[in-house]
């Protein structure tokens, strides 16, 4: 594996942690969960990686300010806008949604650490972050574009590290279940799961795509990690495993199902999970506790990816207490 340059945002290595009350209750397999909600900046998150490398790339070019995109409550926003502090930066985001004069949870966050925020519509985004790319450029600002996500073949190798950081935990689980999204962490640890050869049956939960698009997504930045990686190595959408069955009323939108989940993890192992993403990846992994799919027998690592400072935002707090 190529050593990439890389800055220090986070604590690592995250804990691991058993779960025994949620896996007696569920009368299914061995629970363990990789703890990224507690990587440390500013409430921790799986972008906290990513960014260790991609904000390692902005100081190498010299960069005066970081520039991102995400929705209202984009937990990768949150983290740029505190990353970009930490290296004595300023930070830009542009967010999908409506100027709000009460800034909640995550966006909250992002103006306690300054950032300046432009908001837009969703067919905007793309154009938009472009345009103000280009501005911040013409003003001698120095910008540094971090992907949507941060899920570029750079940030993606953060979860192929992150993966040879859980085997020298000496964690070999059967199952690896997690949140999926822009697929920089499932294509990272599809890489580094390959460069470690590890069998673990890598499963993304999708939160807001077809299992096909989002595995074709994947599978090509999966091999354009293996690239950066100095490894030459092609994968295919058929080896990604995507399970779009939770989707449920969209994006965001959270049901009973993320309901039931962030409900089971609270009260068997006062452990917080988000609306967005964990709650619906929990939903799925308990379903597949459910159905017998994930087998009493093995053992399934749950790979916390963060977000949860959106528990805080009145549509799910409100929601939760119900
Ligand atoms: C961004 C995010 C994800 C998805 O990660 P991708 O690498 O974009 O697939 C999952 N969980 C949380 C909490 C996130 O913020």
């Amino acid at each position: 594996m190529n050593k990439l340059a890389r800055v220090s945002l986070g604590h690592f290595p995250t804990p691991v942690q058993e779960l025994p009350a949620l896996s007696a209750a569920l009368g299914g397999p061995r629970i363990l969960v990789k703890r990224d909600d507690m990587t440390g900046l500013a409430f921790g998150g799986n972008k906290t990686r990513k960014l260790e490398f991609l904000a390692a790339e902005a100081k190498a070019q010299g960069a005066g300010m970081l520039i991102t995109a995400g929705a209202v409550q984009s937990n990768h926003c949150r983290q740029t806008a505190a990353a970009a502090r930490r290296l004595g930066m300023d930070c830009t985001l542009v967010l999908v949604g409506r100027p709000t004069l009460h800034p909640e949870a995550n966006t909250f966050l992002d103006m306690l650490f300054g950032a300046e925020l432009i908001w837009v519509k969703p067919e905007k985004r793309d154009l938009r972050l472009k345009e103000v790319f280009a501005a911040k450029h013409a003003a001698k600002r120095k910008p540094y574009l971090i992907p949507y996500g941060g899920s570029s073949p750079l940030g993606a190798a953060a979860y192929a590290y992150a993966m040879q950081e859980l085997f020298k935990q000496a964690i070999r689980p059967d199952w690896i279940v997690f949140a999926s999204s822009s697929g920089g962490t499932q294509a990272g640890l599809a890489a580094g799961a390959a460069l470690l050869d590890s069998k673990a049956k890598i499963l993304g939960i999708s939160v807001d795509e077809k299992a096909k698009t989002l595995a074709e997504r994947a599978a090509a930045l999966a091999t354009e990690t293996m690239t950066l990686l100095g490894e030459k190595r092609k994968f295919k959408t058929g080896e990604m495993r995507v399970n779009d069955e939770y989707l449920g009323a969209g994006y965001a939108e959270m049901g009973q199902p993320e309901h039931e989940a962030i409900h089971l993890f609270a009260r068997h192992e006062g452990l917080l999970l988000d609306p967005v993403y964990t709650g619906r990846a929990a939903a799925g992994l308990v379903d597949l506790i459910r159905k017998g799919h994930i087998k009493k027998k093995e053992t399934v690592l749950f790979w916390h990816t963060g977000g949860t400072p959106a528990l805080f935002a009145e549509k799910y707090r409100t929601a939760l207490l119900d």
